[in-house]
């Protein structure tokens, strides 16, 4: 079955000039495209664009989507607060787990994303947060958030390395390469400073057994990454790679308090960085520096991480406030420009998460997966600086359509497979009773 996508305007070539763009769909695949028009094939249905942008659908590289619930009651509190309150006052079960999910993914799809990166978080149901990813039509690289070892007087975690190891080849066995392929796997130990020396050696034999990467958070916190010297004698992206963590098949979330040697080493792995800058300024988790790592190579995706944490799931935001942070960090003003910025929530991201050859781009052979920006409007009106417009005042709200594996999910801002009103209103009613709000 073939769509044909006519009229739109896309980025061409190096520079990113613009032009016109005509795309065919063959299935789930891009078949071909043009700045030419190109003819239907018999059979074809055919969207006409008149007009308006048409870019590779967004990666969001970190997501916790459960936690749509927890938004906007647990704000003004540091990294450490913010955590406990949440798992002491957030508890979802099934049914509240699948409709959170379901509310933070047609979030993500009316905002452009197409893609989700998703570590479901500790004492929610995985398979209920994948399901809702599965049936909103989104892609999505998923993981259950295990760990086994806690500091302190805190309980104990329900798993030992057996069991999390066990449960993330459950979830495997259960899901990867599911729903027309748009469903796969990934294995995901929290982060070292809730993992043992043991769970991190058997999640890499894991991954290599099953040909999986890793997603796990790295040096968020400053006291949880300091606590890496006392119990390995070296810092936190030292030890994971002396655990054999790291590699080209591994996205490492945060990366806020790196040393140089870190940094080096991230480099030299060929490791992903995932920053989510939304989040570290919110909840204090220090002044992430990206530019050092992305001038020694690293590939650094966007994540919209958890909306209790950052707020919104949309990616915009993100690749908006990761342009002005690097900029501000490195006192350079040609740091992270409006081009990065972009390639950061598309090509970046889908490198990060193992997706470099299936979406990210709009080339032929790769997933028909689209985002499409309406244009012109009153911030996007000329098609020479329509890059930088985009980035420094577009938002999510100006999407119009969406497509993923070829499916059209959303046309002119309505989803066509879902009922958001219902959905909206049987989140409000949950969201109400399965989060507890705190006075600040
Ligand atoms: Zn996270």
């Amino acid at each position: 079955m073939f769509k044909l996508i006519r009229n739109g305007i896309g980025f061409w070539g190096p520079d990113r000039t613009v032009g016109p763009m005509h795309l065919l769909v063959d299935g789930d695949t891009i078949a071909a495209v043009s700045r030419n028009e190109i003819p239907a094939p018999e059979g074809a249905r055919v969207y006409d664009l008149n007009g308006r942008l048409l870019l590779p659908g967004f990666v969001d590289a970190h997501t916790h989507l459960a936690q749509s619930y927890g938004r906007g009651i647990y704000d003004n509190r540091h990294l450490t607060q913010w955590l406990w309150t949440m798992i002491r006052y957030l508890h979802l079960d099934e049914d509240e787990t699948y409709t959170a999910a379901q509310l933070a993914c047609i979030e993500a799809l009316k905002s452009g994303t197409t893609t989700v990166a998703e570590m479901t978080s500790l004492g929610v149901n995985v398979d209920a947060s994948v399901q809702a990813i599965a049936d909103c039509g989104l892609r999505g690289v998923v993981s259950s958030c295990l760990g086994d070892y806690q500091e302190g007087d805190n309980p104990a975690p329900p798993l030992d390395a057996e069991g999390v190891l066990e449960e993330m080849t459950r979830l495997h066995r259960q899901w990867h390469n599911s729903h027309e392929g748009r469903i796969t796997v990934r294995l995901s130990p929290v982060g070292l400073p809730a993992c043992s020396e043991e769970l991190m050696r058997g999640t890499r034999a894991l991954a290599d057994e099953l040909d999986v990467g890793i997603h796990t958070h790295c040096c968020e916190g400053e006291i949880e990454t300091q606590n890496a010297y006392e119990r390995f004698g070296c810092s936190e992206v030292e030890a994971l790679g002396q655990f054999g963590v790291l590699g080209p098949d591994v996205q490492l979330v945060h990366c806020v308090w790196l040393t140089d040697r870190d940094r080096q080493l991230i480099a030299e792995s060929g490791s992903h960085v995932v920053h989510c800058p939304s989040t570290n300024l919110k909840i204090t988790d220090g002044l992430p520096q990206m530019v050092p790592l992305q001038r020694l190579g690293v590939n650094i995706a966007l994540g919209c991480d958890g909306q209790s944490s950052s707020g919104s799931y949309d990616l915009f935001k993100e690749a908006r406030l990761a342009s002005l942070l690097g900029k501000g960090l490195s006192a350079d003003a040609a740091a992270f420009p409006a081009e990065t910025a972009l390639e950061m929530i598309t090509r970046n991201g889908a490198r990060a998460i193992g997706l470099g050859e299936t979406v990210g781009e709009l080339t032929v052979g790769h997933k028909a997966d689209l985002t499409v920006i309406d244009y012109p409007q009153v911030h996007l009106i000329d098609e020479q600086r329509l890059l930088s417009n985009l980035i420094y005042a577009g938002s999510g709200g100006d999407v119009d359509s969406v497509l993923v594996n070829g499916e059209v999910l959303m046309w002119h801002r309505e989803l066509l497979h879902l009922d958001e009103q219902a959905i909206l209103a049987k989140a409000l009613k949950q969201m109400r009773r399965a989060a507890r709000i705190l006075p600040n």
